[in-house]
């Protein structure tokens, strides 16, 4: 099989780890995601991974609680997803080095970009933690600043659905999927892909995004020999 892309960033919501529970960490789930991230390597894909946190806490909506803080416990639920798919892919066979945006050398490196790149040049998949590092960001932002620094050719976006609709799939029955789009129309339509700064950066560094539905894992797979799968948004 033909690789399309060489160097991907793939981003793994928190959502797409908790399985049917909804919330925390579902291994069997985190492990079938994992084989497909095998498969994708042994083609020779070369695979950084910014994971979420959604699946434990989101800063967002956590009421009244001051909002940097709460940003923070985010951020820190980001460093147990990556510890968990850390664990799958080495158990898996594969070498991996988890990097954090926020120093915990006891548990990971801290982010470096060369280093992540010489991980990726030397066949380990890199998983990235704690999204920027900072409060008020997104592991979209997260991903589409890493993907920037480390030449990533585009990020693949896995989530619960299988791309971009015009409107709700879940609330309209005539929503129409979108095959390609620019994130221009996504700012303009304020379309739910991703938040406006990650679109932005995207935008802005001609970093193309491709959104797909991880449920089936195996689309990873299928995403990068460019089979035609979920809706891609570029330029
Ligand atoms: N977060 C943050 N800065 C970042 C990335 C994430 O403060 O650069 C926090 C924020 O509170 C966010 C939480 O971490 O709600 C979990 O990340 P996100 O909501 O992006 O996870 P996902 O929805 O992809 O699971």
């Amino acid at each position: 099989m033909e690789l399309k892309y060489k160097r991907i960033l793939l981003k793994l919501s928190g959502e797409a780890l908790a399985g049917d529970q909804k919330m925390g960490i579902d291994y069997n789930v985190v492990l079938n995601i994992c084989k497909s991230i095998q498969k994708a390597q042994a083609l020779g894909a070369e695979i950084a991974i910014v994971v979420g946190g959604g699946n434990f806490w989101r800063g967002r909506s956590s009421g009244d609680m001051e909002r940097t803080r709460a940003d923070q416990i985010g951020m820190l639920a980001t460093v147990m997803n990556a510890l968990a798919v850390a664990d799958a892919l080495e158990h898996l066979g594969l070498e991996v080095r988890v990097q954090t945006a926020i120093s915990m050398q006891q548990i990971a490196e801290p982010y470096i970009r060369n280093r992540a790149t010489r991980h990726l040049e030397k066949g380990r998949v890199v998983i990235l933690a704690c999204g920027t590092g900072n409060p008020f960001f997104s592991t979209d932002t997260a991903s589409a600043l890493r993907a920037a620094e480390i030449n990533a050719e585009i990020v693949f976006k896995a989530t619960m659905v299988d791309g971009v609709y015009d409107k709700d799939p879940h609330r309209f029955d005539d929503a129409k999927r979108y095959h390609t789009l620019s994130f221009s129309q996504v700012l303009a339509d304020q379309l739910a892909v991703m938040d406006s700064t990650a679109a932005t950066m995207c935008r802005d560094n001609g970093l193309p995004l491709l959104v797909f539905d991880i449920s089936d894992p195996e689309n990873i797979v299928r995403a990068l020999c460019g089979e035609d799968v979920g809706t891609l948004v570029k330029e």
